[in-house]
């Protein structure tokens, strides 16, 4: 197996090499965050461990971003914090999984190897809602058996929402988890691209499937 570690702690990141080689594993290590996004988006990993705590970006940045470009590298969060709100944001941003240090040796191979096995295995990843399939390993949509042609933006809207079916998103949380940025009060680029995505599944014969909830947002219809 070839794993990244993320970690700006040299004796931390020098233990984790230490445990992984003792293993035969090959171990890159980045010691900040815009190296490891670019390590994690150049070469293929098996899995990537990613510090939260890193200069210039951090390990829930790194995570999101490389989801947000499509990096399907299993990734293990390491936490110093034991606080329940930092592994929910690691799994939110993407992480697979999270371990609160200091953790034993052994827990951080375990941990590695199923991360690793999951990804691994083939998975049907598809999102069904009534008659709309949306392929997510394809980057297809279908609705009721119609081939919906959409851009890589609203491919990401639509999956997103069709997963979350039946909960509104405000835009700002839209904006957040789909664009990778933050709300500045004014752009309404998330109507934008509702409405585009709405004329483009109507055209397909969908009905109204993405409703607009005053004053919260937007939900997908289950
Ligand atoms: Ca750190």
């Amino acid at each position: 197996m070839r794993i990244l570690v993320v970690e700006d702690s040299i004796p931390v990141a020098n233990a984790v090499r230490a445990m992984l080689e003792r293993r035969k594993y090959a171990v890159d290590i980045a010691i900040d965050g815009d190296s490891g996004l670019e390590f994690l988006l150049r070469d293929a990993y098996d899995a990537a461990i990613l510090d939260v705590g890193l200069p210039r970006r951090d390990g829930f940045e790194i995570a999101r971003r490389a989801r947000a470009l499509s990096i399907t590298t299993p990734i293990l969060m390491l936490t110093a914090r034991d606080g329940i709100e930092d592994r929910v944001t690691g799994l939110d941003c993407g992480a697979d999984d999270y371990l609160v240090k200091p953790f034993a040796e052994e827990e951080l191979v375990a941990r590695l190897r199923a991360i690793a096995r999951r990804a691994t295995r083939p998975i049907v990843d598809q999102v069904t809602a009534g008659p709309l399939v949306v392929d997510v390993s394809a980057r297809s949509v279908v609705y009721d058996g119609k081939p919906v042609d959409l851009g890589a933006t609203e491919f990401r809207l639509l999956e997103f929402l069709a997963r979350n079916a039946g909960i509104a998103f405000s835009r700002t949380d839209l904006l957040e988890r789909i664009w990778d940025y933050e709300f500045d009060g004014s752009s309404n680029i998330v109507d934008v691209y509702v409405s585009q995505l709405r004329r483009k599944l109507k055209k397909a014969g969908a009905g109204d499937v993405i409703t607009t909830v005053w004053g919260v947002g937007y939900k997908f219809e289950k």
